[in-house]
This record gives structure tokens, C-alpha cells and sequence, in this order.
């Protein structure tokens, strides 16, 4: 398996530390708010070389967080106290939101076929405050960071590192001034902040410098660190947690143990929408929900990300979704196809000589060395249609045997187990009825109650009987 890996702007061939095994830390979701779909974009890529690495027979130990504490989480959810509420009662509020958010967010990874049960280790943030604590001393006493009015920083000038994943100028660094943000851009090259000093109106924790609360980065370090150990295969995120978060981990890490901590570190790019960066003012910002409720399949939204480069700039459209739903079509219906026995409408006189498993298995290893080439999907997928092509007018003149087709079936399950999109017959109706009674629920939650009767109508017509329970939940069976 080879990846791009920032650290050195090369393809490179991946060695697992431990034979056999890969460490996969990815940069979990702050939640404080609904996944977008560019999150999305960025767990998807993820999963895919989670995925990938396993088809390819290695045993992948993955962790990722959740950081349920943040300057963001702690605005929001502190909005709607009095002034003289307690830390209990601040923290109370910052799990109320932490908590209805993560299960949405788990919710959203089900629906695109990201099982929970894939994670080895699913950590919050909050529950290694200790961790980060005893991290942060321990940078202190290598002379790598220094307290200031309750806060503590990391000193940049202590790690002649410092800069090389993003490649920043070392000269343009800001010796000595420091900055208290979680989140900013390369003009503030400074000192930045391992632990801040608690301010009113904020929960906090105590510590060795009084009460406060854990910087961003910090977590990060300390949840790899004590659930991956000192030495990490992978290290992933979107593009925009090269600088500073990725750079600000490597040096709190690696500051610590005092040697190299990630291999190789992958990067994912950014998804725009309609040509820009999704924002709510532009009215271009989407969850998973909102594609849902307009009617996508969620897996559908799956493979029109996967089928794309992972690190090319996706521009996502409605268009581009509905195309990805005709593709995906495709590769269901040549499933079924080959589920049925086939009728022979030739001639028998067709006399060509047809090889069907000579063309499956090279379309099967163009489909593993496209993925084992820093996770070419563009490639495998047309390995996979070309292949869906021939044997589809193979078919069409002479049936291929039921042999041959058990064949191509087990190819097409082994390569959804990396794409996941075209699950056998029956799941794939299960899958549309869930999509469409999500869409009945947000429409009953928008009070279109005629949608929703549409909806229940539609679902009617296919045999699908609706039920829904007391707790707002609908159950379904078929008549
Ligand atoms: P956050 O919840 O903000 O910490 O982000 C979770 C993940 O989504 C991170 O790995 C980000 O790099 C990634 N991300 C944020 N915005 C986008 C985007 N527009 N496209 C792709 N990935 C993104
Ligand atoms: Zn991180």
C-alpha cells in the first residue's frame, strides 16, 4: 500500500510498525453542531483507507476522537446561563450539547456506512483531562512550555522541529508572543496555548496552574499517545489541520518522548459546494439530513465522495449527486443480474471465444492496485465498470454460468467491502426505505404533513406498512 504523505510530499510505500498491523489515528469531529457534508468528506476518505488497508489483509487498530471540549462547544452551549452559574451547572450545559451531537453525529456515520463497531477506540476529549495534565508537566520539565497568569504555552523556539510538516519559514516565527485561540492561520506562527486559565462564564477543571481547561491541540496528543502509543503508522485529517493543529501535535508529542511519533501523515482535500466553500450566509451549507430530506440516498452521497480523488477538490452539486446515483445504479443492477440465472436470447451459435473469469480476475487486480496506489478509486471504479460492461454483453449472448456468476458476485461483495454502496438486493430496498421514512420524519418535523402522508402513501404502494411509536420513531414492515 503506498500513500501521499505530507510530511514528505511523497508517494510512499506503507510499513506498518508492527507487521501485519497498521495505527490509524484520525482527527475526530467537534461536537457542537451537525456534521456538514464536507466533514463528511473527510470521514469518508477515512474510512475508505481504513477499508482499503483491511482488503488488502492488514489488521487496523483506529482511533478516533470525539473533542467535546472547545472554544466553539463552550460558546454555544454556555449561551443560555445566568451569569452566576456553578462549574457543575456550566458543565452540566456543555455535555447536554456534547451528547445530543455526538449521537447525531453517529447517527450520520450509520447512515453512510460508517459502522461505530469499525473504531477500536472512540474517545471523548473530557474523559483524559488527567492525560493531558500530566503531558503538559512533562513538556514543562523539558523546558518546552511555561506557564503565564494560569495558562500554559508551548515555547516554539524550544523544538527546532517546529514547521516542517507545514514547511513554514522558521524565520517568520514570532518568538515569545503567544496565542490563546484554538483555531488560526500561518500569519500567527507564535507560541500557542496547552492549557488555558479558566474565564468567567466557562467550565473548568483543576489543575496544577488552578482551575482552566485543555487547548485543542492537547487532546489530540494525549488520546493518541495513551490509546496508540509512541509509535503511529497514520495519522489523517482534512487539509486545513496541517497548520496548526497537526503541526501543534507533532511538537507536544514528539517534544515529549523525544522521538518521531506518526510515519506518515494523511491529508484529505476540501469539499467546495457549487464551486465555493459552504457557508450558511451563501445558503450553500448541507448536512446529510438536508440531502436526505430532499430525497438522496445516503449512499449515494457515499460514492459520489468516494468516487472521487482524495485529494483533488471536490466540487459537490446536485447534478454530480444525481450522477452518482445512476453510476451506483449500474453496479446494483448488474448485481442483481448476476444474482438471477439468466436466459439465453443468442442463438448458441455465438461461437467467440468468451473467457468472463479470465476478464474478472484482471479487472480484480486492476481494482487492488488502484486502491494499494494512494487510494486511486477513480481507477478502481473503472476497472469495475469496464468489467460491468464486458460481462453484461457477454451475458446478453451467452449467459454466463451459474458458476461464473457466483464468481462475479464474490468480486463485486469483496469490493463493497471497501466501497460499501452496493450492498446485496435486499438491504439495498431496506436502505432506500429508511431514506425515504428519514424524509417522512423531517417532514412531519417541518409540519408538511401532506409530504409526509405522500411519503407513507409511496412507501404503501411498494408494501411497506408504517408504523409509528409513541417516542416519535416509526418502525416499518413489509405487508
Ligand atoms: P471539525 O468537526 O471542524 O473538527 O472537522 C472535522 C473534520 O472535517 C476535520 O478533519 C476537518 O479537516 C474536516 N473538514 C472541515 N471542513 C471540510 C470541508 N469543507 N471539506 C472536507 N473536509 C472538511
Ligand atoms: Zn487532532
Amino acid at each position: 500500500m503506498a500513500l501521499y504523505n505530507t510530511l514528505t510530499r511523497e508517494v510512499e510505500r506503507v510499513d506498518p510498525i508492527l507487521p501485519g498491523e497498521v495505527s490509524l489515528y484520525t482527527c475526530g469531529p467537534t461536537v457542537y453542531n451537525y456534521a456538514h457534508i464536507g466533514n463528511l468528506r473527510t470521514f469518508l476518505f477515512q474510512d475508505l483507507l481504513k477499508r482499503t488497508l483491511q482488503g488488502l489483509g492488514y489488521r487496523v487498530r483506529h482511533c478516533m476522537n470525539i473533542t467535546d471540549v472547545e472554544d466553539k462547544i463552550i460558546r454555544d452551549s454556555q449561551q443560555g446561563l445566568p451569569p452566576d452559574a456553578d462549574n457543575p451547572a456550566r458543565h452540566a450545559a456543555m455535555e447536554a450539547l456534547t451528547a445530543r451531537y455526538t449521537a447525531a453525529f453517529f447517527e450520520d456515520l450509520e447512515s453512510v456506512a460508517i459502522p461505530r463497531e469499525g473504531f477500536t477506540f472512540l474517545p471523548r476529549a473530557t474523559a483524559y483531562i488527567p492525560q493531558m495534565v500530566s503531558l503538559i508537566q512533562r513538556l514543562e520539565a523539558r523546558g518546552l512550555a511555561y506557564a503565564r497568569e494560569g495558562s500554559v504555552y508551548f515555547r516554539i523556539q524550544g523544538f527546532p522541529e517546529y514547521g516542517r510538516l507545514a514547511r513554514l519559514d522558521r524565520e517568520g516565527m514570532l518568538a515569545g508572543a503567544s496565542v490563546d485561540a484554538d483555531e488560526y492561520d500561518r500569519d500567527s506562527v507564535q507560541d500557542f496555548v496547552l492549557w488555558k486559565a479558566a474565564r468567567p462564564g466557562e467550565p473548568w477543571w483543576e489543575s496544577p496552574w488552578g482551575a482552566g481547561r485543555p487547548g485543542w491541540h492537547i487532546e489530540c496528543s494525549a488520546m493518541g499517545l495513551e490509546l496508540l502509543g509512541e509509535r503511529i503508522d497514520i495519522h489523517s485529517g482534512g487539509v486545513d489541520l496541517v497548520f496548526p493543529h497537526h503541526e501543534n501535535e507533532i511538537a507536544q508529542s514528539e517534544g515529549c518522548i523525544g522521538h518521531p511519533w506518526v510515519r506518515c501523515w494523511v491529508h484529505g482535500e476540501f469539499l467546495l459546494v457549487e464551486g465555493q466553500k459552504m457557508s450558511k450566509s451563501l445558503g450553500n451549507f448541507f448536512t446529510l439530513r438536508d440531502l436526505v430530506e430532499r430525497g438522496h440516498d445516503p449512499l449515494a452521497f457515499r460514492y459520489a465522495i468516494l468516487s472521487n480523488h482524495y485529494r483533488k477538490l471536490l466540487n459537490f452539486s446536485m447534478e454530480g449527486l444525481r450522477g452518482a446515483k445512476a453510476a451506483l445504479d449500474r453496479i446494483r443492477a448488474f448485481r442483481r443480474r448476476m444474482e438471477g440465472n439468466g436466459e439465453s436470447s443468442g442463438d448458441g451459435a455465438w461461437k467467440e471465444a468468451l473467457d468472463p473469469l479470465g476478464r474478472l480476475a484482471q479487472a480484480r487486480q486492476a481494482f487492488w492496485d488502484a486502491l494499494a496506489d494512494d487510494l486511486n478509486t477513480p481507477e478502481a471504479l473503472a476497472s469495475l465498470f469496464t468489467l460491468v460492461t464486458d460481462l453484461n454483453a457477454q451475458d446478453d449472448r451467452l449467459p454466463l454460468t451459474r458458476e461464473e456468476r457466483d464468481r462475479v458476485l464474490a468480486f463485486l461483495e469483496e469490493a463493497d467491502g471497501v466501497f460499501a454502496c452496493w450492498p446485496a438486493d435486499a438491504s439495498v430496498e431496506d436502505l432506500e426505505v429508511a431514506a425515504l421514512v428519514e424524509s417522512r420524519r423531517a417532514a412531519k418535523g417541518a409540519r408538511n404533513w401532506a409530504e409526509a402522508d405522500r411519503i407513507r402513501e409511496q412507501l404503501r404502494a411498494r408494501g411497506i406498512i408504517l408504523e409509528d411509536r409513541k417516542d416519535g420513531s416509526t418502525a416499518w414492515h413489509r405487508a
